[in-house]
């Protein structure tokens, strides 16, 4: 089947007297019936409702949707983005281990992965994920993940996935896609060898700006990589948390099932049974929106590329755009998204324009239905060093649209206001 039916159909068999709409199971907590089937929940002999700070059925539906979207294996949904990034990690790396992460990514990534992990001692390396030339050199026995976004934010860069994905395999490390951006939709990792993807939900596959939510997905046969891989220990030997339980030894999807059973259980970073509700909504229009939001920014961006006042347009859908042909070779008709940046001549000149426009709202977001202009250098990425910023290629006149569901032409307007 094809995504456009996986995102309307899959994982819901209208149980619940033929509810047309997946039905939101508000609920905390199960009746097991008998004691006989709540044994056999705890002891893995049966997968099933527990608590719905382990799995609940409505989010069941959204981890079903969202792994036949990235045609993977088995997902978890989380409370945001970022705690799916956070239980990603921390699911292959302790103290003393490191991770190697693209240097485009997110400013809250940057922060977590650099600054919050090193706290639980998980050095974070950086690589260049334009090319990878330097990924190699940086591997050591330690290292435990590879890291990187498919297309960044907010830079616009499309990473190097096949040569990541192939020095990944050849040292049998897990490498790690944040595959927000792209949608799978636009594109899918998992064809490219990437070993789990994650997603801020909270982005277009919300569409809405209506819920904060994660999600990480692992490919089909994962389980082979981890198994007897002496980079991975904790699924090859006994868990003291889990009665001594070795990941290695079940016939499930163990990457994300470990996320679920240790790191969700004791850190409790959950997503709401009404956000998952909320985020199926979202999936069941995913593919349209991706597909008109990746047409309006391609006309705004062709647009800015010609103005006198903008010293760069980044747009990878755009010819002549340094990421033009990888977006050609990976990307859904070479559609690139609603996200795109440009560049003015200065500080000034970017808050003159964000304070000018009408249509777009100064928010930190991206993938709403509603045009939403940003700085980065004052917001999103004001906790980066002036080094940071420049090593993540970023500068005080960058501003990054994210572009809706608007009619084409009345944003081209808008913005041809806000820059006189
Ligand atoms: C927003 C975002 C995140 C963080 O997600 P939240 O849902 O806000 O926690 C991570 N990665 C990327 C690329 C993002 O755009």
């Amino acid at each position: 089947m094809t995504q456009e039916t996986l995102a309307l159909h899959y994982g819901y068999n209208k149980e619940s007297f033929g509810a047309m709409a997946v039905p939101l199971y508000q609920t905390t907590a199960y009746d097991f019936g008998t004691a006989e089937h709540a044994a056999n929940l705890f002891s893995l002999k049966e997968l099933g409702p527990i608590y719905t700070r382990l799995n609940n059925p409505t989010t069941d539906v959204l981890e079903a949707r969202l792994t036949a979207l990235e045609d993977g294996e088995a997902s978890i949904a989380t409370a945001s983005g970022q705690s799916a990034i956070f239980f990603a990690i921390a699911n292959l790396a302790e103290a003393g281990d490191n991770i190697i992460i693209a240097k485009k990514i997110y400013g809250g990534t940057t922060t977590l992965l650099s600054h919050t992990i090193k706290r639980f001692g998980i050095k974070a390396k950086v690589f260049d994920s334009d090319n990878a030339d330097d990924l190699e050199s940086l591997i050591d026995a330690n290292t435990k993940a590879i890291y990187f976004e498919s297309l960044s934010n907010p830079q616009i860069a499309i990473a190097n996935v096949e040569k990541i994905a192939t020095i990944a395999n050849k040292y049998n490390i897990v490498s790690i896609c944040d595959n927000t951006v792209a949608t799978p939709i636009l594109f899918q990792p998992f064809s490219y060898g990437v070993d789990v993807v994650v997603h801020s939900a909270s982005k277009y596959i919300s569409g809405q700006g209506l819920a904060i939510g994660g999600a990480i997905i692992e490919r089909k046969g994962l389980n082979e990589k981890l198994i007897n891989n002496p980079r991975y220990e904790q699924f090859n030997e006994p868990d003291e948390s889990y009665h001594g339980l070795v990941y290695a030894t079940l016939p499930f999807p163990i990457f994300t099932l470990r996320v679920r059973l240790s790191l969700v259980r004791d850190i409790g970073a959950t997503i709401s049974p009404f956000n998952a509700w909320l985020l199926i909504q979202g999936l069941e229009t995913l593919s349209i929106r991706i597909k008109e939001h990746s047409k309006n920014a391609y006309l705004v961006a062709k647009y800015l590329s010609s103005h006198p006042k903008v010293k760069k347009v980044s747009y990878p859908a755009l010819e002549g755009d340094p990421n033009n042909p990888r977006a050609k070779a990976y990307f859904k008709d070479g559609m690139t998204s609603g996200l795109l940046s440009f560049e003015v001549e200065d500080f000034e000149t970017a808050v003159n324009v964000l304070n000018n426009t009408k249509i777009f709202a100064i928010v930190v977001n991206i993938g709403d239905s509603k045009s939403i202009i940003t700085h980065p250098a004052s917001t999103t990425h004001q906790q980066l060093s002036q080094l940071e910023l420049e090593k993540a290629g970023i500068s005080k006149g960058l501003i990054r649209l994210s572009i809706g569901l608007e009619n084409a032409q009345d944003l081209i307007d808008d913005l041809e206001n806000a820059l006189k």
